[in-house]
C-alpha cells in the first residue's frame, strides 16, 4: 500500500478550525507545491452541510485567489470537515489564515453566490448562501489556529 500523508494525522487529536500546512513537493524542474488542510470543524463530530461546503466552495475560489499568488486548487474534503488547498510555491500557515479571515469575512457581506448556475455549476441547486455566512462568521469567531493539535 501506498502512504497517504493526510492518512497518517491522528483525526482524534486535532482541535478545529486550523489549517495544517501538510507538505512542500518539489517537482522534476524544481517547482514547489505546498498542500494544505484547512479544518473548519472538529473530524467525526461535526460535518459541513452539503449547500453550505458547496457555497463555500465557489465562494473560496474566488476570494483567496486575491490574496493568494498561484493557488492552483481549493476542494472540499470528502468527509466535509474543511477543503484541500494546493498553489505553487511555497506559502506559509500564516498567510494561508490571513487569506482566510479575508474571504470568510467578505463572503459574510455577500448576496449573491457566484457560479450558480447549471452552465457555470454541476450542481447549481445544491447551495446554501445563509449556511456559507453562518460558517463563515462561526470561523471567524472561533479563529483559525496554526496548531492544529491539541495539548
Ligand atoms: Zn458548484
Amino acid at each position: 500500500m501506498i502512504k497517504v500523508e493526510s492518512f497518517e494525522l491522528d483525526h482524534k487529536k486535532v482541535l478545529a478550525p486550523y489549517v495544517r500546512k501538510a507538505g512542500v513537493l518539489k517537482g522534476e524542474k524544481g517547482d514547489l507545491v505546498t498542500k494544505f488542510d484547512l479544518r473548519f470543524v472538529q473530524p467525526n463530530k461535526e460535518m459541513l452541510e452539503d449547500e453550505g461546503i458547496h457555497t463555500l466552495e465557489h465562494f473560496l475560489a474566488t476570494f483567496m485567489r486575491e490574496k493568494i499568488n498561484g493557488l492552483i486548487d481549493i476542494s472540499p474534503m470528502g468527509c466535509r470537515t474543511g477543503f484541500y488547498m494546493v498553489t505553487f510555491g511555497e506559502v506559509e500557515v500564516d498567510k494561508v489564515i490571513e487569506a482566510i479571515n479575508y474571504s470568510l469575512d467578505k463572503i459574510t457581506k455577500q448576496t449573491e453566490i457566484p457560479a450558480a448556475n447549471e452552465t457555470q455549476c454541476g450542481s447549481a441547486k445544491l447551495h446554501s448562501l445563509e449556511l456559507a455566512k453562518e460558517y463563515s462568521r462561526r470561523i471567524l469567531e472561533e479563529g483559525m489556529k496554526s496548531k492544529f493539535y491539541r495539548d
